[in-house]
């Protein structure tokens, strides 16, 4: 291959990943195989500047926007990356003249955001995007516990902060988990996971999953008397702004290393994910005069941390299946310490990936934790191989129920959806977990255990079981068998769209069955919809249409049993009450734009709860939700004394 026919084939791959990881955060590969390959590219366009595509993406920052659209200022950059400290030594040889010391902050692996305050409110947030044109994502950013909405000792005027919004560890398991257990595809990481909750258009979501903020940057510092980036930092402290701590004052390059080297194991610690350590020039007067690339700033640099990978020996690859009858194939191998915990299993999605990675059981494998937490197995390590390893094939019949294994795309499927005890199992934990029927008491084992003495043989048997039943069990003694059969007696009184979730149709989770609970009102008019009604409701759309109407098709028994078991398959009059007690006979008017509707949609939403709409302020106007850019119609209001909403305040009392 020629060189120019390489790098373009490089930019072709590149822009590839590029694409998924920023605009849908879904990348196929790790960070440190997409950085190999902009390497690969940035050393070829050193041999061949005649080959080279000015515009393209690794000279920019990456993002589309799908909001409305926010100019910045000042350029959002991205950094450059060094990845050994001889990387880095070049970097300081370039400032050493300058410098007069550094602040080192571990990088936090988030996503950049920019927040303006004014008079020390916060009015409105933006993404990085392509660093000079981000979307705004106020709404999603009001839903941040952590981003205070009010600044402390705030200065007049506007004040411009920026940092990263990221997904701390425990939240990022439990929304993967979450996932899984609704046949979803989880998140690669938490980054991933932060920046497809940042972009997304239900503020419910987002709220539910519950993102953190990290402020590192005051733009325009010397205007409030802050003359370093150490300063700054305690600046936005002081401010009310949360800060990370680990942040050190080094005066010369032997101490930057030194922390480095600190916090390379140490930072496994903390509850958030971080990918190296950003070093700034302290000294912010020289930031002016030492200036940026289109790129990113030459007065700072990020020190990525090397995956941390470790040798092992495959022991086997077994079979889980899911609740939808998906078999993965999982690696089990000698454990090994990675990432501050012992590791010994790691899934390994599919069959095609086994093939790609030429994997065999009985070989030493290298494996890692994806962003520190999720095991992966990276590659085999043929040079090792001694003969007698042994190829895997998926199995062709279940190796729970022995029924059919069939393949669609890259997934394996076992047929028997009915009656696979391994599948029935995992449909019985989802059914009773808390967003489900939330039935105390039957988790894991004592579904797998009802399963196994034939006490369920599907899903509804759970409204059969009596005391006597449960007794007969291993290790189930009187007091736990009264507190299940209280349980399950108790999720009969679950709202609706509990009982909807349950169903675990793919593709629904809580907030979409609610969706589903506020347009039809009770599952009997849901099941009877016609697919193009169903993909008509804002926010479902024809994957889920198709997927929900099917589904109904195939279950139309068990629904019917549930409703004769004595399940709540209506929206009660309790839970429309609630809504409509605060909109019904009230007058809205909306004025402004609105981000995540537009006015129609907002009136409709507001009438199908009883409430009116009107098109000008009176005296009889109740509320006015007033959007971006209100004008003479707000201040209206302001004279009336007439309430105003922002648009989450309208969302918080329609959904
Ligand atoms: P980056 O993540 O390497 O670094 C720049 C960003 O670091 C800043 O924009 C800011 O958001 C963040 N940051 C975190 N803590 C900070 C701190 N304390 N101070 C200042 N900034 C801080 O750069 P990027 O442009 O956001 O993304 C490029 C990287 O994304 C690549 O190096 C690669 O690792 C990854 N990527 C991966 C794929 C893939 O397919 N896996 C594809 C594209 C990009």
């Amino acid at each position: 291959m020629t060189p120019k026919e390489q790098m373009n084939d490089l930019y072709a791959l590149i822009e590839h990943h590029a694409n998924l990881y920023y605009n849908e955060d879904n990348p196929e590969i790790s960070d440190a195989e997409y950085d190999d390959l902009v390497k690969q590219l940035k050393e070829l366009e050193k041999e061949h500047p005649e080959f080279v595509k000015p515009d393209f993406l690794t000279h920019r920052v990456g993002g589309q926007a799908l909001f409305s659209k926010v100019k910045h200022a000042v350029p959002m950059l991205s950094l450059d990356n060094v990845f050994d400290e001889d990387e880095l030594s070049g970097f300081f040889s370039r400032l050493l003249s300058t410098s007069s010391g550094y602040t080192c902050e571990l990088k936090i692996d988030g996503l950049a955001v920019s927040l303006i305050y004014e008079d020390g409110i916060f009015i409105r947030g933006a993404t990085r995007g392509n660093g000079h044109i981000g979307e705004d994502v106020t709404a999603n950013l009001l839903q941040i516990e952590s981003l205070p909405k009010r600044l402390k000792n705030a200065p007049k005027g506007t004040v411009e902060v920026r940092g990263e919004v990221l997904m701390k560890k425990d939240r990022f398991e439990r929304i993967n988990a979450l996932k899984e257990e609704r046949g979803e595809s989880i998140f690669a990481n938490p980054r991933n996971a932060a920046a497809g909750t940042l972009r997304q258009k239900e503020q419910d979501v987002v709220k539910e999953r519950g993102l953190d903020i990290f402020l590192y940057y005051l733009v325009d510092a010397p205007k409030y008397g802050v003359k370093s980036q150490f300063e700054a930092l305690q600046w936005l402290e002081a401010h009310g702004l949360p800060t990370q701590k680990a942040v050190s004052f080094c005066p010369s390059l032997s101490e930057v290393n030194e922390f480095i080297r600190d916090w390379h194991e140490r930072r496994n610690t903390l509850d958030y994910v971080t990918d190296g350590v950003v070093i700034k020039l302290d000294n912010l007067t020289q930031w002016d005069s030492i200036g940026s690339t289109s790129h990113a700033p030459r007065w700072a640099v990020a020190y990525k941390y090397p995956p941390e990978e470790k040798e092992t020996r495959l022991l086997d690859i077994q079979i889980s299946i899911g609740r939808t009858g998906i078999l993965t194939p999982v690696a089990v191998f000698e454990p090994v310490q990675l990432a501050g915990t012992q590791v010994e299993r790691a899934s390994l999605h599919n069959a095609d990936e086994i093939i790609r990675k030429d994997i065999r059981i009985g070989d030493m494998i290298r494996v890692r934790k994806a962003a520190e937490i999720i095991p992966e197995v990276v590659s085999s390590n043929k040079l090792r191989r001694t003969g007698t390893e042994q190829v895997f094939t998926m199995p062709e019949r279940c190796p729970v129920c022995g029924a059919e294994v069939i393949r669609v795309e890259a997934a394996h499927r076992c047929v028997n959806r009915a009656s696979c005890p391994a599948q029935l199992k995992e449909s019985l934990k989802y059914f009773a977990s808390r967003d489900g029927m939330d039935i105390k008491g039957l988790g894991d084992s004592l579904a797998e255990k009802l399963i196994k003495t034939n006490k369920i043989k599907t899903i509804t048997d759970i409204y059969r079981l009596k005391a006597s039943d449960l007794l007969q069990l291993e290790k189930v003694k009187e007091k736990t068998a009264n507190n299940i059969m209280a349980g399950i007696e108790a999720s009969k009184k679950r709202p609706v769209v509990n009982v909807i979730t349950a169903l675990g149709i793919p593709d629904v989770g809580k907030s979409m069955a609610q969706l589903f609970v506020n347009h039809f009102g009770s599952l009997d008019a849901m099941m009877t919809a016609t697919e193009a009604e169903v993909a008509s409701i804002e926010g479902v759309g024809d994957v889920i249409a198709h997927s929900v109407c099917e589904f109904f098709r195939e279950n139309r028994g068990l629904i019917t049993q549930l409703k004769e078991l004595g399940l709540n398959t209506e929206q009660t009059s309790h839970e429309v009450i609630k809504v409509s007690d605060v909109l019904s006979g009230k007058t809205f008017v909306f004025t402004g734009t609105l981000m995540t509707m537009t006015r129609d949609e907002a009136s409709h939403k507001a009438q199908r709860l009883g409430a009116k709409v009107s098109g000008s302020i009176s005296a009889k106007t109740d509320y006015l939700v007033a959007g971006d850019k209100a004008g003479s119609k707000l201040q209206k209001a302001e004279k009336l004394g007439i309430k105003i909403l922002t648009e989450q305040e309208f969302l918080d009392l329609v959904v």
